[in-house]
């Protein structure tokens, strides 16, 4: 029988809530699909920070290098809002992805037609983009700094401190992430659009230069440009016409949680972020630890259940268990469970909590 080793980092807030949802999950995929799984369950984020005083320690670090995957929650919470930046619990995710050479992040923005009475927008009832996202260069990655001046300018005031912060592509960088999105467009729908600001940033000009000379080698595929901004308007105006989005790592950071309020709620957006092939993928939801609702059984579980289901087919080829979870998930949308962020006008609906909502996804496994 195969055997998988899975890292489950529960983290902050609901973080914990919801990966333990999708553990469950994938127990009863693997009891039915015939495999196992091992489990190690380690810190990172805040909890990490009041247990070992750094968010990420190289134990855990250690665990997720040596797994097949990992399943992480989120991390993070107003308790350590106030540490120093370099002990912050998102240092955890950076250093994680960092460390995993994580440089692929896929946000999937896929519209349930069950939900489309909760999207925020009126008649979209197909909507289906993968957010290609790259994770570990651009602005979060380049040089940081401040200076201080005592210049006088002009209108008498003092210059004072000055704080930057460079968005830096290299053409490696660039080209490994386009190729993933040319790829990805053409087991999809054949249409990639590079989102960009070309017409200000020298960096994204680099990334329309190398997008346009790799575009020959995927002939099926139809590549088009949009600036972020005329992006940003064109996700709410024509959300359906969107196949795969391939952007930097900050403009992907916004704009998949654009997409994904458009799908109905930020609790059904599950994400991947992959390195080499090999290496172990990391698989979580997109959204954060929900402080505001943490301990109260509302959180959606199903962001982290569709990771888990992600994590199956990426990292551990098991399709069919993939499969099955997302045609569970589906049938309990249809059946019509929805958890507080779901409900949308609530009519004929069966409201749930997080551990109604796991049950009624294991019971149609
Ligand atoms: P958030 O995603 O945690 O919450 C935004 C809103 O969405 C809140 O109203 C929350 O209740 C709701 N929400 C989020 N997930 C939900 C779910 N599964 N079900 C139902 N409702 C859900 O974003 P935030 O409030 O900006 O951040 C809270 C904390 O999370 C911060 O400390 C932030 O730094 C951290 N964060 C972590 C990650 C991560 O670990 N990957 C990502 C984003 C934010």
């Amino acid at each position: 029988m195969k055997s998988y080793k899975v890292a489950v980092i529960g983290g902050d807030g609901i973080g914990p809530e919801v990966t333990s949802s999708a553990v469950q999950v994938l127990k009863k995929v693997a009891d039915k699909f015939g495999f196992t799984l091992d489990f190690t369950e380690c810190d990172a984020g805040g909890c990490s920070i009041d247990k070992a005083g750094v968010p990420l320690t190289e134990q855990t670090l250690d665990i997720c290098r040596s797994s097949d995957a990992v399943l992480l929650g989120a991390v993070g919470g107003p308790k350590w809002d106030n540490v120093e930046p370099s002990l912050r619990p998102e240092r955890a995710l950076l250093g994680l992805r960092s460390g995993l050479g994580l440089y692929s992040n896929l946000r999937p923005a896929l519209m349930f037609k069950e939900l489309s009475s909760a999207s925020p927008l009126k008649n979209v009832e197909a909507m289906d983009i993968l957010i290609v996202r790259e994770l570990t260069g651009g602005i979060y990655f380049g040089r940081h700094g401040r200076s201080d001046s005592s210049e006088v300018l002009s209108d008498g005031s003092v210059k004072g401190v000055t704080a930057y912060d460079t968005e830096e592509y290299s053409t490696a960088e660039i080209t490994r992430i386009l190729k993933e999105g040319f790829r990805y467009a053409q087991g999809r729908n054949k249409k990639l659009t590079l989102v960009d600001k070309a017409n200000v940033l020298e960096s994204s000009r680099l990334w329309r230069e190398i997008a346009s000379s790799i575009a020959p080698d995927y002939p099926d595929v139809q590549l088009d440009y949009l600036y972020v901004d005329n992006c940003s308007m064109q996700l709410i105006n024509r959300p359906s016409t969107f196949d795969v989005i391939v952007t930097s790592n900050m403009f992907g950071d916004i704009l998949s949680d654009e997409a994904g309020m458009i799908t109905g709620s930020i609790g059904m957006l599950p994400s991947a972020s992959l390195g080499a092939p090999g290496t172990p993928g990391m698989y979580e939801p997109v959204h954060g630890s929900a402080p505001d609702i943490a301990g109260t059984g509302k959180a959606n579980p199903l962001a982290t259940i569709l990771s888990a289901s992600m994590l199956l087919r990426w990292s551990l080829g098991e399709t069919d268990a993939s499969d099955a979870i997302e045609k569970a998930v589906r049938l309990t949308l249809a059946d019509g469970f929805r958890t507080p962020d779901i409900m949308g006008d609530g009519e004929g609906v069966t409201a749930v909590d997080t551990e109604g909502m796991t049950a009624a996804v294991l019971s149609r496994i």
